[in-house]
């Protein structure tokens, strides 16, 4: 039986995970984190929500208009009409939150959480990845989904050459800073319908209302999410009164003293908005190691889910 260790337990790593599955691979997720998903993230406040990463997204592409048109059927995905807010074509979220898409999709995987990837090594047979906590997992190959700029210290720290199709992606990938305020509100806030707001300049890209999407009924939240610039400008500061600032100009559509209480998150890492246009690079390392994720081909949920797929058909097809 065909083996892979998957770095990174987001959209992409679980796409991977899936397509391999299929085809009786035997697959090892590895993710830092305490539960899965990444950037599709939901956070619980009190006793109600908040979507901090992405807050919605495409579905164009056949492979993945077939999944979440199942996750719509099982009341996981709903679609958001968002041509009010300029967007035509529909989006799609978590019913009860971004994070349930990904939980749903890592049920039946062989997922090790709190795991961070450390060193990857080449053994006779296949590879050898060590993590921070000192295990050790063993595959025939490796599939890397996790940011570009934490990919290239992982790759650097293990001493594994970089091809040109390697040095090309980290060339070409470059991220957005953005700064995430998740905002428990008293009252339901004035933000218009469809509960959505982007903004074309300013400190703000974008406010979205969890209540009027849906995933907040007991409680209102909002997330305001920073311009990049913003978020650059304070990303190292004081992240509270970089959230007050952002608050503070908001105050038509929640005024202070609706603000019940107030978290900051930062990203360092939010959209690839210069990516790399094939769906992944497969670097030449005597064992087979792709790397991927939305850094790679049409980039945020749709593209990484693309990139897994895509990688994984790759390894299926070459190995
Ligand atoms: C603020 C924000 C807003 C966004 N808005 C949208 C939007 O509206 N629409 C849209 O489509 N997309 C949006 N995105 C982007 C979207 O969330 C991502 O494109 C997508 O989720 C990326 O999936 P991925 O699997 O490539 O990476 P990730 O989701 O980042 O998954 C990588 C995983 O790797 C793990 N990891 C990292 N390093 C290691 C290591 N060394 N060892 C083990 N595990 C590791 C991380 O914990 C993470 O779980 C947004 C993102 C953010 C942050």
């Amino acid at each position: 039986m065909n083996s892979c260790i998957i770095i990174g337990a987001g959209m992409a790593g679980l796409s991977a995970a899936h397509e391999l599955a299929k085809h009786s691979w035997e697959v090892t997720l590895l993710d830092k984190g305490r539960g899965v998903g990444g950037r599709m993230a939901t956070r619980r406040i009190d006793n109600t929500r908040a979507d901090h990463g992405a807050q919605y997204f495409s579905v164009r592409t056949p492979e993945f208009r077939q999944l979440i048109e199942r996750l719509e059927a099982e009341g996981i995905v709903e679609a958001w009409d968002l041509e009010e807010a300029g967007i035509e074509h529909p989006r799609y979220f978590g019913t009860n939150g971004m994070s349930t898409i990904p939980k749903y999709l890592a049920k039946d995987l062989n997922i090790k959480l709190q795991e961070r990837a450390t060193l990857i090594e080449s053994e006779e047979k296949g590879c050898q990845v060590t993590t921070e906590a000192g295990s050790t997992y063993s595959a025939d190959a490796v599939i890397l989904t996790i940011p570009a700029p934490q990919a290239a210290i992982l790759l650097q720290d293990s001493q594994l050459p970089l091809n040109e199709a390697g040095e090309h992606a980290f060339a070409a990938i470059v991220y957005q800073p953005c700064l995430a305020v998740l905002a428990l509100l008293k009252e339901p806030s004035k933000v218009p319908a469809p509960g959505l707001v982007k903004f074309e300049e300013g400190d703000i890209a974008t406010v979205t209302d969890n209540q009027q999407k849906g995933i907040a009924p007991e409680q209102p939240t909002v997330t305001i999410h920073a311009s990049p610039e913003f978020s650059l400008a304070n990303l190292e500061g004081d992240l509270k009164q970089a959230g007050q600032k952002l608050l503070d100009q908001l105050t038509d559509w929640i005024p202070a003293e609706n603000v019940g209480e107030y978290q900051v998150h930062r990203w360092r890492y939010s959209l690839a908005d210069m990516r790399s246009p094939e769906p992944f690079a497969a670097l030449n390392t005597p064992f087979p190691l792709l790397m991927g994720g939305d850094g790679f081909g049409m980039g945020n949920v749709e593209g990484a889910f693309q990139s897994g797929l895509q990688m994984a058909r790759f390894l299926e097809s070459s190995i």
